[in-house]
């Protein structure tokens, strides 16, 4: 099989890393790919980034599967654009992809077949979202429609952090209830009709350690299957995942972003694709070969089988540029790859790009840094011990990533 990968981050060379070891992959190409994935595959400048400019790369290299990564492209119709060429396709049309590309769309469909999130209001203005607020007890979350790559959510305090919000923010908008409990990140592959879950992973989203400081696209993830009970998996399947699947002929990966609460699992957001830092634990921890799964699943017949994993935890460390989130530093000379690398653990790209001196920093996010363990504790321990060995100047990165899931349920071995 020749694969194509749509996507140049680090879950894009997390996905091309575990395809270039499957023994149905004949090779690996990426659109436009990094330096770290340019290791396993082939890597084809992506043109305009339109759909039409993707199917052109998919047809010169005449490409089995394409695997879309970001959801920019799955909401601007590319799978739609490749299925009209009769081109096989792994991701959500446009129309499902709106579960995605606008929360007003989500909440609606949520409310209408009665799947728990939290309670919220929709308003097309700003004058009408401040009416709204009259309903709402602090704190209270608004959120933009629209694609905001993480930034379009705030929490507000009080009133005049939601009036500054609604300042800040692109219309229309959804204020929602603020909900509390864990947060766990639970996606499943799809064909359309039947689901095969992949293990649960909690990001952490917040830049500082305690979870404090800006948002940003993800400093780290770990994957566990005790994040979750089996009660729980069964519950967020029967309630959220197989109605959404059922709704909406939903094909490729669908990620639901849940608040474990009290009163069980809330969607606080569907992604249309797989999360970018979750990806790179996943696939670290992943036992089955994956591209016969993807190939069924874009063909309408998953397997009634389940994915395979390794029992024991993985987690992923980011490494970011100087002032990311905010306006980053780019350029740096990044060392220490082969060594950290040594420890056992797998360096997955980001913002990278070779320089006239070698590689360097080329974006916010620059590096993941991934590694597994007997326990999530090992696990922890190794991805430390090999990002330690990684310099760029300015770099920073959370040293507490998994940390909360130690503190949930100990560090005992599985
Ligand atoms: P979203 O992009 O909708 O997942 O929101 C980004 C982040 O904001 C989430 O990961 C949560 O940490 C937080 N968030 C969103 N909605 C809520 C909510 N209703 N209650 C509490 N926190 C929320």
């Amino acid at each position: 099989m020749r694969v194509l990968i749509i996507g140049g981050g680090g879950r894009e060379h997390a996905l091309a890393w575990r395809l270039a070891h499957s023994p149905e992959v004949e090779r690996v190409f990426a659109t436009p790919g990094n330096p770290g994935i340019a290791r396993a595959g082939k890597c084809i400048p992506a043109g305009d980034g339109s759909p039409n400019a993707f199917l052109a790369v998919a047809e010169s290299l005449d490409a089995d599967l394409t695997l879309v990564g970001p959801e920019a492209p799955l909401v601007a119709g590319i799978v739609d654009a490749f299925r009209a060429r009769g081109r096989l396709v792994f991701g959500p049309t446009a129309a499902a992809a709106r579960l995605e590309g606008s929360k007003v769309f989500a909440k609606n469909f949520l409310m209408q077949r009665g799947i728990p999130t939290a309670a919220f209001a929709t308003a097309p203005d700003a004058a009408t979202a401040l009416r709204a607020l009259e309903r709402f007890t602090y704190p209270v979350v608004i959120k933009a429609d629209g694609l905001a790559a993480g930034k379009g959510v705030v929490v507000a305090e009080d009133r005049t952090m939601a009036e500054a919000a609604l300042a800040s923010l692109k219309p229309p908008f959804v204020i929602e209830e603020f909900l509390t409990g864990e947060e766990v990140s639970y996606i499943v592959l799809s064909d359309g009709r039947n689901v095969v879950p992949l293990e649960p992973t909690q990001d952490h989203k917040a830049v500082f350690n305690g979870d404090t400081g800006p948002n940003t696209g993800g400093m780290g993830a770990y994957c566990d299957s005790r994040i979750l009970t089996a009660e729980q998996s069964r519950e967020i399947l029967d309630r959220i995942i197989r109605p959404t699947v059922e709704a909406t002929g939903f094909t490729g990966f669908l990620y639901a972003g849940l608040m474990m609460t009290r009163a069980g699992p809330k969607v606080l957001e569907f992604n249309v694709r797989l999360g970018d830092p979750e990806t790179q634990p996943i696939m670290h921890r992943l036992g089955s070969d994956l591209a016969p799964f993807l190939l069924a699943a874009a063909r309408g017949a998953l397997p009634d089988a389940p994915l395979q994993w390794n029992p024991g935890p993985s987690v992923c460390v980011v490494m970011a540029s100087g002032g990311y989130p905010g306006a980053f530093t780019t350029g740096q000379p990044i060392h220490g790859i082969a060594a950290a690398e040594a420890t056992g653990a797998t360096v997955f790209h980001a913002g990278t790009r070779q320089g006239p001196t070698g590689l360097e920093t080329a974006g916010g996010r620059v590096l993941g840094v991934t590694a597994s363990g007997p326990d999530l504790a090992a696990a922890i321990d190794n991805a430390y011990a090999a990002a330690h060995l990684i310099h760029f100047e300015e770099m920073h990165y959370r040293t507490d990533i998994g940390r909360k899931g130690l503190k949930r349920y100990g560090s005992a071995t599985i």
